[in-house]
């Protein structure tokens, strides 16, 4: 900058650089907010949870997601690395802390939250509803470097508190199910075939990879193939 310019600035208490050189009345002068107004994060209401079975869709998708965490194994990881499998996984808190360096080896899999230590959610006090879901929560920050999205209760037990206390822990959706397929069985209440968006309940059982192998046969056989939850409900 030339020292004429410098010279003929002058700053304004606010920090709002003027050129003074000028004689008219209506020089421009940039347009500042005079005060800085901080975005807060959106707080979530009861109401703005969804309670989701099955993801609406017609892409020919459906979702594995698989519970607790407690068995994980060398075999398994090999089996999902190499098939490529996405899966939502919902550990709770002690196995996913526990098993954190076998989930975070894991590149198609997300981590949401399933509470601490799997609480019946519908019988605690409102602190221990609290502590289960938004210590899941950190948890699974601390685990996976970011927040779940999706809240799943033990053994599916909610009820309008649990609702509260999911969007407080800043969470959209409560993912339940509609197809379960542990033990080698695939079990759809009344229906012959997979279909678009269904969502598979699963659970880190010893049995797992062998009951995700004859899944992933059906899966193919339905014309069908396995995807992220959180590249449809978002
Ligand atoms: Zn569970």
């Amino acid at each position: 900058m030339a020292t004429s310019a410098v010279c003929s600035t002058t700053v304004l208490a606010q920090g709002v650089p003027v050129d003074t050189t000028t004689t008219t009345t209506t020089t421009a002068v940039p347009q500042v907010p005079t005060t800085v107004v901080k975005q807060k994060p959106k707080v979530l209401k009861g109401k703005d949870v969804k309670v989701v079975y099955k993801v609406t869709t017609t892409d020919p998708v459906v979702f594995i997601t698989i519970d607790d965490g407690s068995t994980v194994t060398p075999s398994l990881a090999r089996y999902l690395d190499r098939n490529k499998i996405p899966v939502t996984t919902f550990a709770v808190s002690v196995m996913l802390w526990k098993h954190r360096e076998w989930f975070r080896d894991r590149k198609r899999m997300t981590f949401e939250n399933h509470t601490w230590n799997h609480a019946h959610m519908t019988l605690v006090s409102a602190a221990q509803r609290k502590h289960e879901v938004c210590g899941a929560s950190q948890v699974a920050r601390n685990v996976a470097k970011e927040s779940p999205m999706y809240f799943r209760p033990p053994g599916g037990s909610f009820n309008s508190k649990v609702i509260d206390t999911v969007a407080q822990c800043g969470m959209k959706y409560l993912v339940m199910w509609n197809v379960e397929a542990d033990g080698g069985v695939v079990r759809m209440a009344g229906r012959g075939k997979l279909g678009p968006g269904d969502i598979i309940l699963m659970h880190f059982l010893p049995s797992l990879e062998r009951s995700l192998v004859h899944l992933m046969e059906q899966i193919k056989r339905n014309g069908l193939k396995p995807a992220l939850l959180r590249d449809y409900l978002t």
